[in-house]
This record gives C-alpha cells, sequence and structure tokens, in this order.
C-alpha cells in the first residue's frame, strides 16, 4: 500500500461501498435473534477475535438477550498488502478456562478458512460445551480449507473490503461501512 499522505490519498482508496450502514445494523439485529433462538437463555461466552472483529463484536453483543460474558483473542494472518501468507499465529489468548463455557466466536471475515479452522481446533482442545462461529462476512469463492460458520451475515465476492474493523495496513477500521479497497490506487 501506499503512503498515505493526504485525505484524498486516503479517501481515492475507498472505491465503493458494497454494505451500508444500514445494512449491517439490520443483519446484526437478525443475527441477535438467531444466537437467540439457538441459546433460549442458556448463557454463553462470546469471543472476539482481534482485531478486525472489534466493531462487529460491540454491536452483536448488543443485539443478543441471552446472558453473555466476552472474552477476546488476537490472531494474525500474515497479510502482507491483501495477500496472505498463510501463517496463522495467536498473539494474545482468552484470559480464562472454557471448559464451562458455550462459546460463540465472533468473526470479521472467513477468507480462505485457515485462521478459524487453526482458532476453532485450538479452541475445541479446551472442551468447551459448545463451538460455534458467527462471521460478519463470507468469501466462500476463496476458501482453501473446508471450513463453513455457522452464521454468516454476508457472502461476497472476492473483494478486499475494508471498515466496520476491517483494515488495511491498519487504516479504515472506523469507516462505519463496508467498501472495497481500491487496489488500482496502490
Ligand atoms: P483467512 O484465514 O480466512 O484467510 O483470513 C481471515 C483473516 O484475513 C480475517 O480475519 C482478516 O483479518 C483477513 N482478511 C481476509 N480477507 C480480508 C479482506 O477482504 N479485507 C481485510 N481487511 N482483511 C481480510
Amino acid at each position: 500500500m501506499k503512503e498515505i499522505n493526504s485525505i484524498e490519498s486516503y479517501n481515492a482508496k475507498i472505491k465503493n461501498v458494497i454494505i451500508t450502514e444500514q445494512e449491517i445494523k439490520d443483519a446484526v439485529k437478525k443475527a441477535g435473534k438467531e444466537i437467540d433462538a439457538i441459546y433460549d437463555g442458556t448463557p454463553i461466552l462470546l469471543v472476539s477475535i482481534l482485531k478486525g472483529s472489534f466493531v462487529f463484536m460491540a454491536d452483536i453483543c448488543r443485539a443478543v438477550s441471552v446472558p453473555c460474558e466476552i472474552g477476546f483473542m488476537c490472531a494474525k494472518s500474515y497479510y502482507e498488502g491483501t495477500v496472505s501468507s498463510g501463517v496463522v499465529r495467536i498473539t494474545m489468548d482468552l484470559d480464562r478456562d472454557i471448559s464451562n463455557y458455550h462459546v460463540v466466536i465472533v468473526e470479521d471475515i472467513v477468507d480462505t478458512g485457515r485462521t478459524l479452522t487453526d482458532i476453532t481446533t485450538i479452541l475445541k482442545a479446551r472442551s468447551p460445551r459448545s463451538l460455534r462461529v458467527v462471521t460478519l462476512l463470507d468469501k466462500p469463492s476463496r476458501r482453501l480449507v473446508d471450513f463453513r460458520p455457522d452464521i454468516a451475515l454476508f457472502t461476497i465476492p472476492d473483494y478486499f473490503v475494508i471498515g466496520y474493523g476491517l483494515d488495511c495496513a491498519e487504516y479504515y477500521r472506523n469507516l462505519p461501512y463496508i467498501a472495497e479497497y481500491n487496489q488500482a490506487e496502490d
């Protein structure tokens, strides 16, 4: 990614909005109801995979009505610009034993599927009562391993996207919508 040295160069990389703020709000509300229906009053532990899912986590935790605790993990899936190198590493782990919990992993996007395959393998080995995955975005056309989220709010084509928690070189996480990143500007 070229250095951002002006507001014009920053804005030029936001190609087009593919999911609006309102569409996200509506989908989060619906996903909250789906989670409520699955757990039917049973307490859950929502686990946000940082950093990308921090915005989604803040909204989905307020869209569920079942009793819920929250936890955070940090996984790095080494991206050089917009291309994944395929190496996933847990850089910050959960602060508790999850063996008594119904765990719901909250992720921003499933792309190749490697990150969540690794994270679910690690968490399953800790014997939670149950484990499910809710992802904001799903790019099934990019899958390299067979991974299927339990709930995906939006299925998108093979675009590199930014906004609502998703970054490019740490910028754009604070956009309230999801946009396609303009790679032609790099
Ligand atoms: P996977 O392991 O499924 O290939 O990748 C998952 C991680 O890659 C996501 O949590 C996210 O950090 C990053 N990623 C994949 N696709 C995109 C994308 O289109 N935009 C951004 N900003 N990150 C992505």
